[in-house]
């Protein structure tokens, strides 16, 4: 899969920030970059691994990383951090305390999906919480606990570029898996219809794997979720 320029809208959408979504390691997990297209700062939202395209991708753009946020602890959307950081020395934020445990176990996890050296274990510097505020460019984003998929999980968001990085709680047409180790699929619906939906139909959301979609698109028609829905637990796809 090539590299996907969200920035189409990345000028209109904004006039603040520029938006790349970079699909890193064999789960093909989108990692984002955001900047500032005149300061050249910039975020990666869930490095998970490939670190070498990462630092390309920051090299192509003349982009200065400032820090790395984190939505989960799963080793493909927390597995480059520690690396990045010991690399670029710049600070690890996100996700929740809960899901440590997750991030311990990284480099293990790696192995045991046939890729050993792909990730490593990380602690991150800040942990996050429902109701915290990031920053970049001036830019202010906001933090929801979102648990289901993992009990550390959280959606970063903001409202005047009308974008979330969702992580994997919600999809294109599905949601997040749950038949993981504390995962809960009530919580998990709970999550999205009490944090993600309320955010407006307009929101646009970058899931942590496949396309982009929008609240209000997938409030319509998705099928676990949606209004008609009729799905159960969804115990298949990305994790
Ligand atoms: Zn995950
Ligand atoms: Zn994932």
């Amino acid at each position: 899969m090539s590299d996907v320029d969200a920035g189409a809208d990345g000028r209109d959408m904004a006039g603040m920030l520029e938006l790349k979504i970079i699909p890193v390691t064999p789960f093909q997990q989108n990692c984002s970059l955001l900047y500032d297209s005149e300061t050249k700062e910039g975020v990666f939202v869930d490095p998970g691994g490939e670190v070498d395209k990462l630092r390309a991708k920051l090299d192509e753009h003349g982009v200065t990383l400032k820090a790395i946020w984190l939505t989960h602890g799963h080793l493909d959307h927390a597995g480059g951090a520690d690396q990045l950081r010991e690399e670029l020395d710049v600070p690890v934020i996100g996700p929740h305390k809960d899901d440590q445990f997750w991030m311990d176990e990284i480099a293990d996890h790696w192995a045991r999906y046939g890729h050993p050296g792909m990730g490593r274990a990380v602690v991150p510097d800040r942990y996050l919480d429902d109701g915290d505020r990031l920053e970049l460019g001036g830019v202010h984003f906001d933090v929801a606990h979102t648990p289901g998929h993992t009990p550390g999980h959280v959606v970063i968001h903001n409202q005047d570029m009308k974008i979330a990085f969702v992580g994997d709680v919600l999809f294109q047409g599905s949601i997040g898996r749950t038949d993981f180790p504390k995962g809960n699929h009530a919580q998990l619906i709970d999550s999205i219809k009490t944090k993600l939906f309320p955010l407006g139909d307009d929101m646009r959301f970058v899931p942590g794997h496949g396309n982009m979609s929008t609240f209000g698109q997938e409030r319509r028609t998705n099928p676990f979720v949606g209004e008609n829905a009729t799905m159960g637990p969804n115990s298949s796809g990305p994790g």
